[in-house]
C-alpha cells in the first residue's frame, strides 16, 4: 500500500510535531516553512550567553504539549518556578503574595473579608466542574462567584498569569478555570536553554521518522481537485505545485484562509477570532541586585516579573535572565517600555546597571485565538478539520477543543495524527476533529 503524502504548512512547534507524529506512523511528510528557521514563537536567541525565549515561556507540567512531548519521546529538563521571594505587585510597591494559608492571611492586598472569600474558592478550585461553563465570560463567573472587588482582582491575576489573557470579558470561564486547576495543580517547568531545545529535539525526531524540511519555503495556496472540495495538493511561492493526499495548515486563522481564497468559512473565523497579545521585556543581567526576589505578579494590573534563570539554565554563571510581561487585551492594548521598567524597579532596584542584554517587543502574538465565551469556550474553537473541504486539517493555540497556547498547538497536532493515522490507539483518544 503506498504511503499516504501529507503537505504540513508551518515549521512552529504545532506543525512541527505534527509532521513528525504522522511520519511515525507511516505517513510521507513534507513540511514547508515560510521562514528560514524552524520554531514559530517557540524559538530562542542566544544574546551575550542568555537564552531569550520569545518572552516569558512556561510549560504547563499538566498539560497536553508536555504529553505530547513525552509520547514523542522528548523529556523536557528545567526546573518549577523558585517557591521563594515571590510578591505581589500593587501601585507600584511589592507586598506578600498569598500563595497558602499563612501568605494568604499575612497579605495586606486583600481584606480580611477578601481572605476568606479567596480561601474557600481556592479550597474547592479543583473541584469547580468546568463543564457547563464554555459560554460563561470569566468576568461574569468572577462576579457571579465572588462579592468583593479585592477577591475579584486577585483571581483575576491568577486567571492572567495562568492563561495569559487579559481579556476576561470574552474568556471562557470554562478555558480560564481549566488553566487555573492545571496551574496549581501541577505548576510549570521553565526549559533549560529555552524552548528552542523542544524544537530541536522534535526536528531531530521528525527526521529520523523521514520528515522532509523545506524551508524558506512559502505555501502561497492549497489547490483543491478540479470540481470537488477536496486537497489535490500545495503552491509554492515559485508557482510549483506539490502534490498530497492530505495539507495540514499550522499558521494562524490569517494564514489558513489566505490559503484558500475566497472561502467565506475561512475569512470569518480569521475575522472572528481574538488573539491573546502581551508586551515583553527581556533581561540578560550580569547579577541580581535583590538575588531573593524572584517574582513579582500585578493584582491591580496586568504586569508580571520572573527571573526564569533562578528554575533553568537560560543565563551564564552568576547572571540572571529575567521577563517582563504586561498582558495586553480589552481595554489595555498598548505598552510603553518605561511601563515594565517601572516593574523591575519594584522588584530588582538598581538593574539597569546589571543589564548585558535586553530586548523589547511592544506587542507580540501569545495565541492566535482565545477560547471566547460567546462562541461556547474550548468546544467553540474551529474544528481541526476542516469540515467542508476534504483532506485539510489546521493545528494551532486557536484550534481543536483542549487546553490553551502551546497546549492547544500541540493536543491539535495529535488530533491530526489520531485522524490520519487511525490505527494509533493513544490514552487520550478523541474523535477526528475534535
Ligand atoms: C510572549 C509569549 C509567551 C508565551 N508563553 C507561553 C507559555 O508560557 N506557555 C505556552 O504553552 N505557550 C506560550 N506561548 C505560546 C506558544 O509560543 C505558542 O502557542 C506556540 O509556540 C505556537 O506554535 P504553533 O506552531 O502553533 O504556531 P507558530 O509558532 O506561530 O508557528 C506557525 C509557523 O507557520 C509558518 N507559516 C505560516 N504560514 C505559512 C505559509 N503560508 N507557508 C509556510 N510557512 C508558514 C510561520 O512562519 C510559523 O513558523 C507564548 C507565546 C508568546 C509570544
Amino acid at each position: 500500500m503506498q504511503a499516504m503524502k501529507v503537505a504540513v504548512v508551518g515549521g512552529g512547534l504545532g506543525g512541527l510535531t505534527a509532521a513528525a507524529l504522522l511520519a511515525r506512523g507511516g505517513c510521507e511528510v513534507t513540511l514547508y516553512e515560510r521562514s528560514k528557521h524552524l520554531g514559530g514563537r517557540a524559538r530562542t536567541t542566544e544574546v551575550e550567553g542568555f537564552r531569550f525565549n520569545l518572552g516569558p515561556h512556561a510549560l504547563y507540567r499538566a498539560g497536553a504539549a508536555l504529553r505530547v512531548l513525552r509520547r514523542l519521546g522528548v523529556n523536557p529538563q528545567g526546573g518549577v518556578p523558585v517557591p521563594t521571594g515571590t510578591h505581589a505587585l500593587r501601585a507600584g510597591r511589592l507586598h506578600t503574595l498569598p500563595r497558602g494559608p499563612v501568605t494568604l492571611m499575612t497579605t495586606d492586598v486583600l481584606s480580611l473579608a477578601g481572605k476568606l472569600e479567596v480561601a474557600k474558592l481556592l479550597a474547592g478550585l479543583a473541584r469547580i466542574d468546568t463543564g457547563p461553563l464554555g459560554p460563561v465570560s470569566m468576568r461574569q463567573w468572577l462576579e457571579t462567584r465572588l462579592t468583593r472587588k479585592d477577591s475579584q482582582a486577585f483571581i483575576a491575576a491568577l486567571v492572567r498569569v495562568s492563561s495569559y489573557c487579559a481579556d476576561l470579558e470574552a474568556l471562557s470561564a470554562e478555558a480560564a478555570l481549566k488553566q487555573l486547576q492545571s496551574a496549581t495543580a501541577a505548576n510549570v517547568l521553565y526549559v533549560d536553554g529555552g524552548w528552542s531545545t523542544l524544537v530541536d529535539a522534535v526536528e531531530r525526531l521528525g527526521r529520523e521518522a523521514g520528515v522532509r524540511l523545506e524551508l524558506s519555503s512559502r505555501v502561497e495556496a492549497v489547490v483543491l481537485q478540479a470540481g470537488s472540495a477536496r486537497v489535490e495538493g500545495v503552491r509554492l511561492a515559485d508557482g510549483t505545485v506539490r502534490g498530497a493526499d492530505a495539507v495540514v495548515l499550522a499558521g494562524s486563522p490569517a494564514d489558513v484562509a489566505a490559503l484558500v481564497p475566497g472561502d467565506a468559512v475561512l475569512a470569518r473565523e480569521a475575522r472572528e477570532a481574538l488573539p491573546i497579545q502581551a508586551a515583553t521585556l527581556e533581561l540578560g543581567l550580569s547579577a541580581l541586585p535583590r538575588p531573593d526576589a524572584f517574582f513579582a505578579l500585578g493584582v491591580d494590573g496586568p504586569w508580571y516579573a520572573s527571573v526564569h534563570s533562578a528554575s533553568a539554565k537560560l543565563a551564564p554563571e552568576g547572571g540572571a535572565m529575567v521577563h517582563v510581561a504586561k498582558y495586553l487585551g480589552g481595554a489595555d492594548t498598548e505598552c510603553r517600555e518605561a511601563e515594565l521598567e517601572a516593574v523591575m524597579d519594584a522588584l530588582q532596584p538598581g538593574w539597569r546597571a546589571k543589564v548585558v542584554a535586553r530586548r523589547f517587543r511592544p506587542s507580540l502574538t501569545v495565541s492566535a485565538g482565545l477560547p471566547q465565551a460567546a462562541k461556547g469556550g474550548l468546544t467553540g474553537r474551529p474544528p481541526v478539520q476542516v469540515p467542508h473541504i476534504g483532506g485539510l486539517y489546521r493545528v494551532g493555540d486557536w484550534v481543536g477543543a483542549e487546553g490553551m497556547l502551546a497546549d492547544a498547538s500541540l493536543a491539535s497536532a495529535e488530533a491530526v495524527e489520531q485522524a490520519l493515522v487511525p490505527r494509533i490507539a493513544t490514552p487520550q483518544r478523541r474523535a477526528a476533529g475534535a
